[in-house]
Protein backbone atom coordinates (compact mmCIF):
# COMPACT_ATOMS: atom_id res chain seq x y z
CA UNK A 1 0.00 0.00 0.00
CA UNK A 2 2.67 2.15 0.68
CA UNK A 3 4.99 1.56 -1.68
CA UNK A 4 2.05 1.83 -3.91
CA UNK A 5 1.54 5.00 -2.73
CA UNK A 6 4.99 5.95 -3.04
CA UNK A 7 5.19 5.42 -6.89
CA UNK A 8 2.16 7.14 -7.67
CA UNK A 9 4.10 10.10 -6.27
CA UNK A 10 7.06 9.61 -7.94
CA UNK A 11 5.42 9.31 -10.78
CA UNK A 12 3.01 12.62 -10.69
CA UNK A 13 6.68 14.22 -9.52
CA UNK A 14 8.33 12.84 -12.90
CA UNK A 15 5.24 14.24 -15.06
CA UNK A 16 5.20 17.45 -13.60
CA UNK A 17 9.16 17.91 -14.17
CA UNK A 18 8.58 16.80 -17.49
CA UNK A 19 6.17 19.08 -17.65
CA UNK A 20 7.80 21.62 -16.32
CA UNK A 21 11.27 21.39 -18.31
CA UNK A 22 8.93 21.04 -21.79
CA UNK A 23 7.11 24.54 -20.67
CA UNK A 24 10.93 25.96 -20.17
CA UNK A 25 12.11 24.54 -23.32
CA UNK A 26 9.25 26.53 -25.08
CA UNK A 27 9.86 29.80 -23.45
CA UNK A 28 13.54 29.19 -24.35
CA UNK A 29 12.75 28.36 -27.81
CA UNK A 30 10.46 31.89 -28.18
CA UNK A 31 13.00 33.83 -25.92
CA UNK A 32 15.72 32.83 -28.61
CA UNK A 33 13.71 33.01 -31.36
CA UNK A 34 12.68 37.05 -30.09
CA UNK A 35 16.18 37.87 -29.81
CA UNK A 36 17.29 36.69 -32.81
CA UNK A 37 14.05 38.37 -34.73
CA UNK A 38 12.38 41.59 -35.27
CA UNK A 39 9.51 41.33 -33.84
CA UNK A 40 7.38 43.20 -36.33
CA UNK A 41 9.10 42.45 -40.06
CA UNK A 42 10.49 38.87 -38.76
CA UNK A 43 14.00 39.53 -40.04
CA UNK A 44 17.06 39.64 -37.83
CA UNK A 45 17.65 41.31 -34.85
CA UNK A 46 20.78 43.53 -34.16
CA UNK A 47 21.81 40.92 -31.68
CA UNK A 48 21.60 38.15 -34.05
CA UNK A 49 23.38 40.36 -37.04
CA UNK A 50 26.31 40.74 -34.58
CA UNK A 51 26.46 37.31 -33.84
CA UNK A 52 26.24 36.36 -37.65
CA UNK A 53 27.84 39.61 -39.29
CA UNK A 54 30.71 38.69 -36.93
CA UNK A 55 31.21 35.26 -37.31
CA UNK A 56 31.14 36.29 -40.95
CA UNK A 57 33.54 38.93 -40.60
CA UNK A 58 35.84 36.16 -38.85
CA UNK A 59 35.83 34.22 -41.94
CA UNK A 60 36.88 36.81 -44.38
CA UNK A 61 39.91 37.87 -42.40
CA UNK A 62 40.81 34.66 -42.62
CA UNK A 63 39.89 34.50 -46.18
CA UNK A 64 41.35 37.61 -46.87
CA UNK A 65 38.00 39.21 -48.38
CA UNK A 66 36.29 41.97 -48.70
CA UNK A 67 32.74 43.28 -47.86
CA UNK A 68 30.39 46.04 -47.09
CA UNK A 69 27.89 47.51 -44.46
CA UNK A 70 25.06 49.33 -45.38
CA UNK A 71 22.61 51.46 -43.13
CA UNK A 72 19.46 52.21 -44.73
CA UNK A 73 17.07 55.11 -43.05
CA UNK A 74 13.84 56.64 -44.22
CA UNK A 75 14.29 60.43 -45.44
CA UNK A 76 11.62 62.62 -43.56
CA UNK A 77 9.99 59.38 -41.75
CA UNK A 78 8.13 61.63 -39.49
CA UNK A 79 6.55 63.27 -42.13
CA UNK A 80 5.97 60.48 -44.26
CA UNK A 81 3.86 58.68 -41.41
CA UNK A 82 1.88 61.84 -40.84
CA UNK A 83 0.40 61.25 -44.13
CA UNK A 84 -0.40 57.47 -43.21
CA UNK A 85 -3.51 55.86 -40.97
CA UNK A 86 -3.22 54.28 -37.83
CA UNK A 87 -0.88 51.17 -38.12
CA UNK A 88 0.16 51.99 -41.97
CA UNK A 89 3.71 53.40 -40.54
CA UNK A 90 4.26 49.27 -39.25
CA UNK A 91 2.90 48.05 -42.78
CA UNK A 92 4.96 50.54 -44.14
CA UNK A 93 8.03 48.96 -42.60
CA UNK A 94 7.05 45.90 -43.22
CA UNK A 95 7.07 46.09 -46.43
CA UNK A 96 10.58 47.67 -46.77
CA UNK A 97 12.28 44.77 -44.64
CA UNK A 98 10.51 42.51 -47.46
CA UNK A 99 12.14 44.32 -50.36
CA UNK A 100 15.64 44.55 -48.47
CA UNK A 101 15.13 40.52 -47.50
CA UNK A 102 14.85 40.12 -51.31
CA UNK A 103 17.64 42.39 -52.90
CA UNK A 104 20.50 40.94 -49.53
CA UNK A 105 19.60 37.54 -50.21
CA UNK A 106 20.50 37.96 -53.79
CA UNK A 107 23.76 39.64 -53.47
CA UNK A 108 24.53 36.97 -50.93
CA UNK A 109 24.42 38.69 -47.77
CA UNK A 110 22.16 39.88 -44.67
CA UNK A 111 19.84 42.16 -43.51
CA UNK A 112 18.82 43.60 -39.67
CA UNK A 113 16.09 45.87 -38.25
CA UNK A 114 18.84 47.38 -36.48
CA UNK A 115 16.50 51.24 -35.24
CA UNK A 116 12.73 52.08 -35.48
CA UNK A 117 13.26 53.11 -38.88
CA UNK A 118 16.94 51.50 -39.87
CA UNK A 119 18.12 48.75 -41.73
CA UNK A 120 21.66 47.14 -42.06
CA UNK A 121 22.70 44.82 -44.24
CA UNK A 122 26.10 43.02 -44.58
CA UNK A 123 27.00 42.20 -48.22
CA UNK A 124 30.06 40.00 -48.79
CA UNK A 125 32.59 40.51 -51.82
CA UNK A 126 31.82 44.32 -52.29
CA UNK A 127 34.86 46.78 -53.14
CA UNK A 128 34.10 50.66 -53.58
CA UNK A 129 32.55 50.29 -57.67
CA UNK A 130 30.31 47.36 -56.11
CA UNK A 131 29.47 49.53 -53.36
CA UNK A 132 28.02 52.11 -55.64
CA UNK A 133 26.37 49.50 -57.39
CA UNK A 134 24.87 48.16 -54.42
CA UNK A 135 23.14 51.78 -53.16
CA UNK A 136 21.92 52.37 -56.43
CA UNK A 137 19.98 48.75 -56.28
CA UNK A 138 18.76 49.24 -53.24
CA UNK A 139 17.83 52.79 -53.54
CA UNK A 140 16.44 51.97 -57.11
CA UNK A 141 14.27 49.20 -55.06
CA UNK A 142 13.13 51.09 -52.23
CA UNK A 143 12.15 54.49 -53.93
CA UNK A 144 9.35 52.45 -56.01
CA UNK A 145 5.85 53.17 -54.63
CA UNK A 146 4.58 51.16 -51.73
CA UNK A 147 0.77 50.42 -51.37
CA UNK A 148 -1.17 51.02 -48.70
CA UNK A 149 -4.46 50.85 -47.79
CA UNK A 150 -5.81 50.86 -51.72
CA UNK A 151 -2.71 54.06 -51.94
CA UNK A 152 -0.01 54.34 -53.10
CA UNK A 153 3.11 56.23 -51.19
CA UNK A 154 6.33 56.85 -52.14
CA UNK A 155 9.23 56.65 -49.41
CA UNK A 156 12.80 58.09 -50.13
CA UNK A 157 16.10 56.79 -48.79
CA UNK A 158 19.32 57.53 -47.76
CA UNK A 159 21.78 55.24 -47.85
CA UNK A 160 25.85 55.24 -45.59
CA UNK A 161 27.87 52.92 -46.93
CA UNK A 162 31.42 51.62 -44.89
CA UNK A 163 33.91 48.80 -46.21
CA UNK A 164 35.44 45.83 -44.39
CA UNK A 165 38.28 46.07 -44.08
CA UNK A 166 39.29 49.90 -45.08
CA UNK A 167 36.82 51.40 -42.39
CA UNK A 168 36.63 49.10 -39.94
CA UNK A 169 36.74 45.32 -38.53
CA UNK A 170 33.91 44.96 -36.17
CA UNK A 171 30.08 44.54 -36.77
CA UNK A 172 30.33 47.99 -34.16
CA UNK A 173 32.90 50.07 -35.85
CA UNK A 174 31.62 49.53 -39.81
CA UNK A 175 27.99 50.35 -38.11
CA UNK A 176 29.08 53.11 -37.07
CA UNK A 177 31.68 54.38 -39.44
CA UNK A 178 28.29 53.52 -42.34
CA UNK A 179 26.33 55.79 -39.66
CA UNK A 180 28.04 58.88 -39.39
CA UNK A 181 28.34 58.17 -43.67
CA UNK A 182 24.23 59.15 -43.24
CA UNK A 183 24.79 62.39 -41.23
CA UNK A 184 24.44 65.25 -44.10
CA UNK A 185 27.47 67.69 -44.60
CA UNK A 186 26.92 70.68 -42.43
CA UNK A 187 23.82 70.88 -41.72
CA UNK A 188 22.78 70.21 -45.78
CA UNK A 189 20.82 67.61 -47.39
CA UNK A 190 23.31 65.70 -49.56
CA UNK A 191 23.10 63.07 -52.06
CA UNK A 192 21.01 59.59 -51.50
CA UNK A 193 24.05 57.39 -50.45
CA UNK A 194 27.58 58.35 -49.25
CA UNK A 195 30.67 56.20 -48.88
CA UNK A 196 32.43 56.73 -45.50
CA UNK A 197 35.95 58.30 -44.90
CA UNK A 198 37.96 59.09 -42.27
CA UNK A 199 37.40 62.97 -42.91
CA UNK A 200 33.84 62.01 -41.97
CA UNK A 201 34.87 61.08 -38.46
CA UNK A 202 36.69 64.27 -37.31
CA UNK A 203 33.73 66.08 -38.62
CA UNK A 204 31.11 64.17 -36.18
CA UNK A 205 34.13 64.64 -33.44
CA UNK A 206 33.92 68.26 -34.18
CA UNK A 207 30.30 68.14 -33.64
CA UNK A 208 29.69 66.20 -30.61
CA UNK A 209 32.77 68.67 -29.23
CA UNK A 210 30.87 71.79 -30.43
CA UNK A 211 27.35 70.16 -28.85
CA UNK A 212 29.30 69.71 -25.65
CA UNK A 213 30.84 73.39 -25.95
CA UNK A 214 27.05 74.41 -26.19
CA UNK A 215 26.25 72.70 -23.01
CA UNK A 216 28.88 74.52 -21.38
CA UNK A 217 28.11 77.65 -22.76
CA UNK A 218 24.68 77.78 -21.81
CA UNK A 219 25.24 77.05 -17.97
CA UNK A 220 27.38 80.26 -17.93
CA UNK A 221 25.06 82.10 -15.52
CA UNK A 222 25.51 85.61 -17.88
CA UNK A 223 25.16 83.25 -20.81
CA UNK A 224 28.20 85.53 -22.63
CA UNK A 225 29.20 83.43 -25.35
CA UNK A 226 26.17 84.35 -26.83
CA UNK A 227 24.49 87.70 -28.53
CA UNK A 228 22.12 88.88 -30.31
CA UNK A 229 22.85 91.00 -33.94
CA UNK A 230 19.57 92.43 -35.52
CA UNK A 231 18.73 93.08 -38.99
CA UNK A 232 16.37 96.26 -39.95
CA UNK A 233 13.37 95.00 -42.01
CA UNK A 234 12.53 98.18 -43.73
CA UNK A 235 10.01 99.95 -46.42
CA UNK A 236 11.72 99.01 -49.62
CA UNK A 237 10.72 102.19 -51.03
CA UNK A 238 11.84 104.89 -48.53
CA UNK A 239 14.12 102.52 -46.29
CA UNK A 240 12.35 103.80 -43.42
CA UNK A 241 13.23 100.74 -40.22
CA UNK A 242 9.75 98.91 -39.31
CA UNK A 243 11.59 96.45 -37.13
CA UNK A 244 14.37 94.01 -36.89
CA UNK A 245 15.11 90.14 -36.69
CA UNK A 246 16.89 88.77 -34.18
CA UNK A 247 20.14 86.42 -34.81
CA UNK A 248 21.88 84.39 -33.01
CA UNK A 249 25.65 84.60 -32.60
CA UNK A 250 27.86 82.37 -30.60
CA UNK A 251 31.20 83.74 -29.92
CA UNK A 252 33.33 80.03 -29.33
CA UNK A 253 36.25 81.02 -26.88
CA UNK A 254 38.85 78.73 -28.95
CA UNK A 255 36.64 78.68 -32.61
CA UNK A 256 35.50 82.16 -32.65
CA UNK A 257 32.21 82.70 -34.51
CA UNK A 258 30.25 79.84 -35.08
CA UNK A 259 27.70 79.80 -38.05
CA UNK A 260 24.31 80.25 -37.22
CA UNK A 261 23.19 77.68 -39.06
CA UNK A 262 25.46 74.87 -37.48
CA UNK A 263 24.61 76.17 -33.78
CA UNK A 264 20.79 76.21 -34.36
CA UNK A 265 21.54 72.76 -36.35
CA UNK A 266 23.27 71.20 -33.14
CA UNK A 267 21.22 73.15 -30.21
CA UNK A 268 18.04 71.48 -31.96
CA UNK A 269 19.66 67.72 -32.38
CA UNK A 270 20.58 67.88 -28.87
CA UNK A 271 17.18 70.06 -27.67
CA UNK A 272 19.45 72.41 -26.40
CA UNK A 273 17.67 75.06 -28.46
CA UNK A 274 14.45 74.94 -25.96
CA UNK A 275 17.01 76.36 -23.13
CA UNK A 276 18.72 78.63 -25.98
CA UNK A 277 15.05 79.43 -27.62
CA UNK A 278 14.13 80.77 -23.90
CA UNK A 279 17.07 83.18 -23.88
CA UNK A 280 16.81 84.37 -27.14
CA UNK A 281 13.21 85.39 -26.62
CA UNK A 282 13.94 86.85 -23.21
CA UNK A 283 16.72 88.83 -24.38
CA UNK A 284 15.16 90.08 -27.56
CA UNK A 285 12.37 91.06 -26.37
CA UNK A 286 14.32 93.59 -23.28
CA UNK A 287 16.45 95.09 -25.91
CA UNK A 288 13.14 95.85 -28.11
CA UNK A 289 11.32 97.98 -25.73
CA UNK A 290 13.68 100.44 -25.87
CA UNK A 291 13.32 100.66 -29.59
CA UNK A 292 11.24 103.41 -30.97
CA UNK A 293 7.01 103.10 -30.16
CA UNK A 294 6.90 101.47 -34.40
CA UNK A 295 9.71 99.07 -34.88
CA UNK A 296 8.41 95.12 -33.83
CA UNK A 297 11.27 92.49 -33.09
CA UNK A 298 11.19 89.29 -35.04
CA UNK A 299 12.54 86.39 -33.09
CA UNK A 300 13.11 82.92 -35.36
CA UNK A 301 11.20 80.01 -33.43
CA UNK A 302 12.72 76.39 -33.92
CA UNK A 303 10.13 73.24 -34.24
CA UNK A 304 11.77 71.56 -31.05
CA UNK A 305 10.35 74.76 -29.33
CA UNK A 306 6.83 74.04 -30.72
CA UNK A 307 6.98 70.43 -29.74
CA UNK A 308 8.27 70.99 -26.19
CA UNK A 309 5.48 72.59 -23.77
CA UNK A 310 5.49 75.52 -22.60
CA UNK A 311 5.78 77.97 -25.44
CA UNK A 312 2.44 79.95 -25.16
CA UNK A 313 2.93 80.46 -21.19
CA UNK A 314 6.85 81.29 -22.00
CA UNK A 315 6.07 83.80 -24.29
CA UNK A 316 3.38 85.62 -22.10
CA UNK A 317 5.79 85.12 -19.04
CA UNK A 318 8.58 87.27 -21.09
CA UNK A 319 6.22 89.76 -22.57
CA UNK A 320 5.39 90.80 -19.01
CA UNK A 321 8.51 90.59 -17.33
CA UNK A 322 10.18 93.04 -20.48
CA UNK A 323 6.93 95.20 -20.73
CA UNK A 324 7.07 94.49 -24.47
CA UNK A 325 3.62 94.95 -26.09
CA UNK A 326 2.59 92.07 -27.46
CA UNK A 327 1.61 93.93 -30.92
CA UNK A 328 5.38 94.30 -31.36
CA UNK A 329 6.85 90.90 -30.72
CA UNK A 330 6.45 88.61 -34.22
CA UNK A 331 7.60 84.61 -34.12
CA UNK A 332 9.00 83.41 -37.61
CA UNK A 333 8.30 80.17 -37.87
CA UNK A 334 8.93 77.89 -41.18
CA UNK A 335 6.67 75.38 -43.09
CA UNK A 336 8.38 72.36 -41.65
CA UNK A 337 6.83 72.60 -38.73
CA UNK A 338 3.03 71.97 -40.39
CA UNK A 339 4.22 68.73 -41.80
CA UNK A 340 4.11 66.75 -38.07
CA UNK A 341 1.09 67.54 -35.45
CA UNK A 342 -0.51 69.57 -37.56
CA UNK A 343 -2.83 70.42 -35.13
CA UNK A 344 -1.22 71.28 -31.95
CA UNK A 345 0.66 73.39 -33.69
CA UNK A 346 -2.23 75.54 -35.02
CA UNK A 347 -4.04 75.79 -31.64
CA UNK A 348 -0.31 76.70 -29.81
CA UNK A 349 0.05 79.49 -32.90
CA UNK A 350 -3.64 80.78 -32.55
CA UNK A 351 -2.93 81.17 -28.66
CA UNK A 352 -0.49 83.09 -29.73
CA UNK A 353 -2.00 85.21 -32.08
CA UNK A 354 -5.01 85.71 -29.54
CA UNK A 355 -2.33 87.37 -27.35
CA UNK A 356 -1.50 89.87 -29.76
CA UNK A 357 1.45 88.48 -31.06
CA UNK A 358 1.80 87.87 -34.93
CA UNK A 359 3.24 84.67 -36.36
CA UNK A 360 5.89 85.43 -39.85
CA UNK A 361 5.93 82.10 -42.16
CA UNK A 362 9.58 82.48 -42.69
CA UNK A 363 12.08 80.97 -46.09
CA UNK A 364 8.61 80.45 -47.59
CA UNK A 365 9.05 78.96 -51.24
CA UNK A 366 11.80 76.15 -49.67
CA UNK A 367 9.85 73.90 -48.00
CA UNK A 368 6.50 71.79 -48.39
CA UNK A 369 3.53 74.32 -48.56
CA UNK A 370 1.65 75.06 -51.74
CA UNK A 371 0.44 78.47 -52.49
CA UNK A 372 -3.56 77.09 -51.71
CA UNK A 373 -2.10 75.88 -48.60
CA UNK A 374 -1.25 79.17 -47.31
CA UNK A 375 -5.06 80.15 -47.24
CA UNK A 376 -5.64 77.55 -44.18
CA UNK A 377 -2.34 78.94 -41.96
CA UNK A 378 -2.69 80.95 -39.03
CA UNK A 379 -0.54 83.87 -39.77
CA UNK A 380 -0.13 87.37 -40.42
CA UNK A 381 3.41 87.61 -42.60
CA UNK A 382 5.19 85.59 -45.52
CA UNK A 383 8.94 85.96 -45.71
CA UNK A 384 9.62 85.24 -49.20
CA UNK A 385 13.31 83.11 -49.26
CA UNK A 386 16.03 84.64 -50.17
CA UNK A 387 16.83 81.87 -52.92
CA UNK A 388 13.80 83.69 -55.12
CA UNK A 389 15.28 87.24 -54.65
CA UNK A 390 18.48 86.14 -55.69
CA UNK A 391 17.91 85.06 -59.03
CA UNK A 392 15.19 87.72 -59.91
CA UNK A 393 16.99 89.62 -62.10
CA UNK A 394 18.54 86.57 -64.04
CA UNK A 395 15.54 84.61 -64.00
CA UNK A 396 11.83 84.91 -65.71
CA UNK A 397 10.86 81.98 -63.59
CA UNK A 398 11.51 83.23 -60.58
CA UNK A 399 9.89 86.42 -61.09
CA UNK A 400 6.51 84.58 -62.70
CA UNK A 401 6.97 82.62 -58.72
CA UNK A 402 7.29 85.97 -57.08
CA UNK A 403 4.55 87.60 -58.86
CA UNK A 404 2.12 84.86 -58.40
CA UNK A 405 2.70 85.17 -54.68
CA UNK A 406 2.43 88.34 -54.29
CA UNK A 407 -0.83 88.61 -56.16
CA UNK A 408 -2.19 85.73 -53.82
CA UNK A 409 -0.81 87.24 -50.78
CA UNK A 410 -3.03 90.38 -51.83
CA UNK A 411 -5.56 88.94 -52.33
CA UNK A 412 -5.73 87.16 -48.56
CA UNK A 413 -4.61 90.85 -47.21
CA UNK A 414 -1.31 88.92 -46.23
CA UNK A 415 1.65 91.25 -46.22
CA UNK A 416 4.83 90.09 -47.31
CA UNK A 417 8.76 90.92 -46.67
CA UNK A 418 11.33 89.75 -49.56
CA UNK A 419 14.36 88.62 -47.64
CA UNK A 420 18.03 88.81 -48.95
CA UNK A 421 17.73 92.14 -50.89
CA UNK A 422 21.12 93.00 -51.86
CA UNK A 423 21.19 95.06 -55.16
CA UNK A 424 19.28 98.30 -56.33
CA UNK A 425 17.86 96.01 -59.49
CA UNK A 426 16.43 93.70 -57.34
CA UNK A 427 14.91 96.22 -55.30
CA UNK A 428 13.27 97.86 -58.14
CA UNK A 429 11.68 94.78 -59.89
CA UNK A 430 10.74 94.16 -56.02
CA UNK A 431 9.13 97.37 -55.91
CA UNK A 432 7.34 97.07 -59.56
CA UNK A 433 5.89 93.51 -58.24
CA UNK A 434 4.35 95.90 -55.38
CA UNK A 435 6.14 94.61 -52.72
CA UNK A 436 6.33 96.96 -49.74
CA UNK A 437 8.55 95.15 -47.18
CA UNK A 438 12.06 93.76 -47.66
CA UNK A 439 15.40 92.62 -45.72
CA UNK A 440 18.71 92.52 -47.09
CA UNK A 441 22.23 93.44 -46.95
CA UNK A 442 21.20 96.21 -49.17
CA UNK A 443 19.21 98.07 -46.78
CA UNK A 444 20.69 96.85 -43.65
CA UNK A 445 23.28 93.93 -42.97
CA UNK A 446 22.50 92.06 -39.15
CA UNK A 447 24.21 94.43 -36.31
CA UNK A 448 25.01 94.18 -32.36
CA UNK A 449 22.15 95.64 -30.12
CA UNK A 450 24.06 98.47 -30.13
CA UNK A 451 24.26 99.77 -33.61
CA UNK A 452 20.83 98.69 -33.59
CA UNK A 453 20.64 100.80 -30.30
CA UNK A 454 21.77 104.34 -32.13
CA UNK A 455 20.40 104.23 -35.24
CA UNK A 456 16.63 104.08 -32.99
CA UNK A 457 18.17 106.90 -31.33
CA UNK A 458 18.00 108.51 -34.61
CA UNK A 459 14.67 108.15 -35.01
CA UNK A 460 12.94 108.82 -31.75
P1 LIG B 1 16.59 83.43 -41.34
O1 LIG B 1 15.69 83.47 -40.17
O2 LIG B 1 15.95 83.30 -42.68
O3 LIG B 1 17.50 84.71 -41.26
C1 LIG B 1 17.95 85.41 -42.35
C2 LIG B 1 19.34 84.99 -42.70
O4 LIG B 1 19.69 85.55 -43.95
C3 LIG B 1 20.38 85.52 -41.71
O5 LIG B 1 21.44 84.60 -41.70
C4 LIG B 1 20.83 86.79 -42.40
O6 LIG B 1 22.11 87.24 -41.99
C5 LIG B 1 20.83 86.36 -43.83
N1 LIG B 1 20.66 87.49 -44.75
C6 LIG B 1 19.87 88.56 -44.58
N2 LIG B 1 19.94 89.38 -45.65
C7 LIG B 1 20.79 88.79 -46.53
C8 LIG B 1 21.28 89.15 -47.85
O7 LIG B 1 20.94 90.18 -48.42
N3 LIG B 1 22.12 88.29 -48.45
C9 LIG B 1 22.54 87.13 -47.86
N4 LIG B 1 23.40 86.37 -48.51
N5 LIG B 1 22.11 86.78 -46.61
C10 LIG B 1 21.24 87.59 -45.97
P2 LIG B 1 22.06 84.06 -40.34
O8 LIG B 1 22.14 85.11 -39.31
O9 LIG B 1 23.30 83.33 -40.75
O10 LIG B 1 20.97 83.01 -39.88
C11 LIG B 1 20.71 81.87 -40.63
C12 LIG B 1 19.51 81.16 -40.11
O11 LIG B 1 19.76 80.62 -38.82
C13 LIG B 1 18.28 82.04 -39.96
O12 LIG B 1 17.63 82.21 -41.19
C14 LIG B 1 17.47 81.21 -38.99
O13 LIG B 1 16.82 80.17 -39.67
C15 LIG B 1 18.53 80.61 -38.11
N6 LIG B 1 18.64 81.46 -36.91
C16 LIG B 1 19.39 82.55 -36.69
N7 LIG B 1 19.16 83.03 -35.45
C17 LIG B 1 18.23 82.21 -34.89
C18 LIG B 1 17.56 82.18 -33.63
O14 LIG B 1 17.73 83.05 -32.77
N8 LIG B 1 16.67 81.16 -33.40
C19 LIG B 1 16.42 80.22 -34.35
N9 LIG B 1 15.51 79.24 -34.07
N10 LIG B 1 16.99 80.23 -35.56
C20 LIG B 1 17.89 81.22 -35.82
MG1 LIG C 1 13.96 84.42 -39.88
MG1 LIG D 1 14.42 83.60 -43.63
Amino acid sequence: MRESYLLALCLTLVGALAAISVLFLRRERVLRRALMQDELTGGLSQRELDRRAGAWLERARERARRGAFFLVRFEQYAEICALLRAGEDRELLVQVAQRLRVTARALGGMVARTGIHTFTLCIPDVDEDGAAQVCAKLLGDLNAPYRLGGRQIIALFRVGAALYPDHGRSVQELQRCARVALLPPDGQEGASWTLFNFRMLARERDRQGLENDLRLALSTPDMEQFELYYQPVCDGGTGTVQGCEALLRWHHPVLGSVSPGITIEIAERSGLIVPLGAWILERACSQAVQWPAAWRVHVNLSVKQMEADGLVPLVARVLEATGLSPRKLVLEITESLFILHYEKHIKILNALRSMGVSVALDDFGCGYSSLNHLRHLPIDWVKIDRSFISTLESDAGSREVVSALFGLCQAMRLPVVAEGVETEGQREILKALGCRVMQGFLLGRPAPACEIQALAAGVS
